[in-house]
């Protein structure tokens, strides 16, 4: 059976770094069992240093939101795979949906950013999802398998990947998947695994459901064979973040 991992992807928040070293404080008060979950938080890579010992003091790790495509260099803005190993943080996110809309990432700059961090040994949370339009039209399988398709090849060790499934439409809206959609997806996703990687990879890799997910809903959703955790964002600013830690657990 496959530990649960929960994220929390703080995105370009929060405002100060007093604020985030306050939020850390205050998760404090509720512990976790680290045997049973796995806790990786990821800051603003201003914050991310200034935050590590005390989140590793608490049992989570540090991740980085985005890693570079290449390697070290004439690259203004970057940082490398290498570097966050350097640096002792252990994970990235790759292929968040904001990266890919907003900053113009393909599916062969994942691809390459997967096959740099599979060189350092980083661990990865890769994100997939479909848009709105995708799920409306039928194509949300299409879309994932797509996404998922551009980094087989590039992964050597799928103890390193974890995958987020991020629908687009359930992203900061409040809209949450249905735990039965939700399932019926990330089944899709599994399968798709067994047929294109192994049976081994599918069944051990885990993958997570993220868009709008709160200590409400989370609940109902980790029920589900095929949800392995939550990569949070809004929720995971609040000190009832530990809530949903401590739910999937
Ligand atoms: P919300 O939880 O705010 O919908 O964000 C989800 C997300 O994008 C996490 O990476």
């Amino acid at each position: 059976s496959r530990k649960p991992i929960v994220g929390g992807n703080w995105k370009c928040n929060p405002a100060k770094l007093a604020d985030a070293k306050a939020l850390v404080e205050a998760w404090k008060e509720k512990g976790f069992d680290k045997e049973k979950v796995d806790v990786v938080i990821a800051p603003t890579a201003l914050h991310l240093g200034h935050v590590k010992t005390p989140l590793e003091g608490l049992g989570m790790a540090v991740c980085a939101q985005n890693v570079g495509k290449n390697d070290m260099g004439a690259f203004t803005g970057e940082w490398t795979a290498a570097h966050l190993q350097d640096m002792e943080v252990g994970y990235t996110l790759i292929g968040h949906s904001e990266r890919r809309s907003k900053y113009g990432e393909t599916d062969e700059d994942t691809a390459l950013k997967v096959e740099k961090c599979q060189e350092a040994g980083l661990k990865v949370i890769f994100c997939i999802g479909e848009l709105l339009e995708e799920r409306e039209s039928g194509k949300t399988d299409e879309v994932n398998k797509r996404q998922l398709a551009a980094i087989i090849p590039k992964v050597k060790n799928w103890d390193l990947i974890v995958i987020a499934y991020e629908p687009v439409w359930a992203i900061g809206t409040g809209k949450v998947a249905t735990p039965d959609q939700a399932e019926e997806t990330q089944a899709a996703i599994r399968a798709y695994l067994k047929e294109a990687v192994s049976a081994e990879v599918a069944d051990k890799v885990r993958i997570q459901y993220g868009g709008s997910v709160t200590p409400e809903n989370c609940k109902e959703l980790i029920t589900k064979p095929n949800i392995d955790g939550f990569l949070v964002g809004g929720a995971s600013l609040k000190p009832s973040f530990m809530e949903i830690v401590t739910a999937v657990q």
